[in-house]
């Protein structure tokens, strides 16, 4: 793993947290996206190296709104860049973590994505992300 690629926020208001976050960091956000497949609207800060990723449920069912009612609102996963992230969910799975997805998908930001389950990295959600190439 390269870098921390970014942290995910979970968010009541992509509005009222994009207010803030711009208002905290001195910067606006870079972009705003929809992503379908998992239920939220994004909105990306880059600060140094690092984004920061606030997310908001689009669905009821999303894991982001089901996150916010157990836990309300926070820190929602770290993501972690890789060069290729077929090697590294393999390399992973050896290892014995429980990976949420059997493939990478598509994620925000132009990303590959994989989710690690939180059980066994002693409660923290961490993303795998690799740039997609080619397009
Ligand atoms: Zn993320």
């Amino acid at each position: 793993m390269n870098k921390i690629e970014h942290i995910g926020i979970a968010v009541k208001s992509l509005n009222n947290a994009s207010d803030t976050y711009e208002r905290l960091l001195g910067i606006s956000a870079y972009k705003e996206e929809l992503v379908e497949s998992e239920s939220v609207k994004t909105s990306f800060f880059k600060i140094g190296e690092n984004k920061i990723e606030l997310l908001e449920a689009t669905d009821p069912n999303s894991p982001i709104a089901k996150f916010i009612n157990n836990r309300g609102e926070g820190i929602h996963h770290i993501a972690f860049d890789v060069d290729d992230i077929v090697l590294e969910m393999e390399r992973l799975r050896k290892e014995g973590f429980t990976l949420l997805n059997e493939q990478p998908k598509k994620g925000a930001d132009n990303k590959l994505v994989c989710f690690v389950h939180p059980k066994a990295t002693h409660g923290v959600l961490i993303e795998l992300c690799q740039e997609v190439r080619n397009e």
